[in-house]
């Protein structure tokens, strides 16, 4: 699975003068005019004056006691315009994240966090996850969310998800729904038995991973694309933002269950190169908001095709896709790769095996018989399982490393996330 963990960012430089500096200094009136409305139990939404957090260029959420995550979702009201988390402050006024500009190139530049390990910015619209790693643990009070669009572009919408937890959120079983929109032309998958493979096939295969940290994919609901949306969506190109947003929005339209993972399954993910990858998802992905474009995971079916002549059979190419599936899902409420395929960039949580190039790259894995390489890039057999290829986040996938796991910080932040709730 090579997978694209968000959408580029590339911020036309002469967005930025116009709103970075000002709001640095002086802390400005806090966004009041904002509305609260549960979702459910757990789950609140705030929604803030779109107009005047764009004026302050920032938003501030403030938590109590009780509250144990926070999903940010700023909406651009040019869906093609970028946006970028600067500065996150929490509520002593220390700084937990920061990201700039390269002036030069317009990407963004480092980031400096202990929390985050890249920059939190998007085409349409930006979201940030807190906590992204157990590590961070949230306070009362009021945190602060610096952000600067293209061109000083305006937000349509300016949200925030609080989840809260009067138990042990760490102990406590969780749940959450998934939608599956079928946009593929050919009848074996747009049949009863291919609903079937999904819900009991696809749906067992991800919850053995999720299982053991008592999580689950309750419900999933098939849906199915139109002849037409088929004809326009059975092949997506990973790198064309515009055709993806315009997929989500049209499997948003026709879902009816709202709070839930939505996966788009297509036929096949291309590039501009052509081939394309398994899977891709923006990290973290938008809730709640049928307009969004970055509201959906993708998923191709001819990733993986059983060849059962090489031992690659029907069951173990289900048990690929289901763990494509999951690890898109894991994207979309912010997971991140444990290793990149350079084997110099982690995670930052602190259980995810490193496979690190100085220690694994150009080693033979003697279980499997496969030689190493050292050529710059940490496979799966280089890392093997000590260097974390059976984890579901693993930056590729090999059959050889099922089944697919998940550690302790994975399912610790998923946990947290907005879309999953208390098992009854
Ligand atoms: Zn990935």
């Amino acid at each position: 699975m090579t997978i694209k963990t968000s959408i580029l960012l590339a911020l036309a430089l002469t967005g930025i003068a116009a709103c970075s500096s000002d709001n640095d200094t002086t802390v400005t009136a806090p966004t009041d005019n904002s509305q609260s409305t549960a979702i459910n139990d757990s789950l609140t939404k705030i929604t803030a004056d779109a107009t005047g957090v764009s004026a302050d260029g920032a938003m501030e959420v403030t938590l109590d006691g009780d509250d144990v995550s926070v999903l940010i979702q700023l909406v651009v009201a040019d869906p093609d315009s970028g946006a970028l988390i600067t500065e996150i402050r929490d509520p002593d006024g220390t700084v937990i994240y920061s990201a700039s500009l390269d002036p030069d190139t317009g990407e963004p530049g480092p980031v400096v966090s202990d929390y985050f390990d890249s920059p939190q910015g998007n085409n349409g619209a930006v979201s940030v996850f807190l906590p992204p790693t157990p590590e961070l643990t949230l306070k009362a009070g009021t945190y602060r969310f610096t952000f600067l669009t293209e061109n000083d572009a305006a937000l349509a919408r300016a949200e925030a998800f609080v989840r809260s937890s009067t138990g042990s959120i760490d102990l406590e079983s969780f749940q959450a729904n998934l939608n599956i929109w079928i946009a593929h032309p050919d009848a074996a998958f747009n049949d009863q038995a291919f609903e079937q493979t999904i819900q009991t096939t696809f749906k067992d295969s991800i919850n053995t991973i999720l299982a053991p940290h008592s999580l689950q994919i309750a419900t999933v609901n098939v849906l199915k694309a139109t002849e037409a949306e088929v004809t326009r969506f059975a092949d997506i190109n990973a790198e064309d933002d515009e055709q993806s947003a315009e997929a989500c929005r049209a499997m948003q339209a026709a879902t009816t269950d709202k709070l839930a993972l939505n996966l788009v399954y297509a036929r096949a993910l291309t590039s501009n190169e052509g081939g394309g990858p398994a899977g891709f998802s923006p990290s973290p992905g938008i809730i709640l908001d049928d307009q969004a474009g970055n509201g959906c995971f993708f998923v191709g079916q001819t990733a993986y095709v059983a060849e059962p002549e090489f031992g690659f059979t029907q069951e173990l190419a289900d048990q690929m896709m289901a763990g494509n599936i999951l690890h898109e899902a894991g994207h979309f409420m912010s997971l991140q790769h444990p290793t990149e395929e350079a084997g110099d960039d982690f995670d930052q949580l602190l259980d995810t095996a490193q496979c690190d190039a100085a220690t694994y790259d150009g080693r033979d894995d003697a279980v499997f018989g496969v030689p190493g390489e050292l050529d710059g890039v940490v496979t799966d057999f280089e890392c093997g399982i000590a260097g974390g290829s059976k984890n579901f986040l693993f930056y590729g996938g090999v059959p050889q490393f099922l089944p697919f796991e998940m550690s302790p910080d994975q399912a610790r932040v998923l946990r947290r996330h907005p879309l999953f709730v208390k098992t009854p």
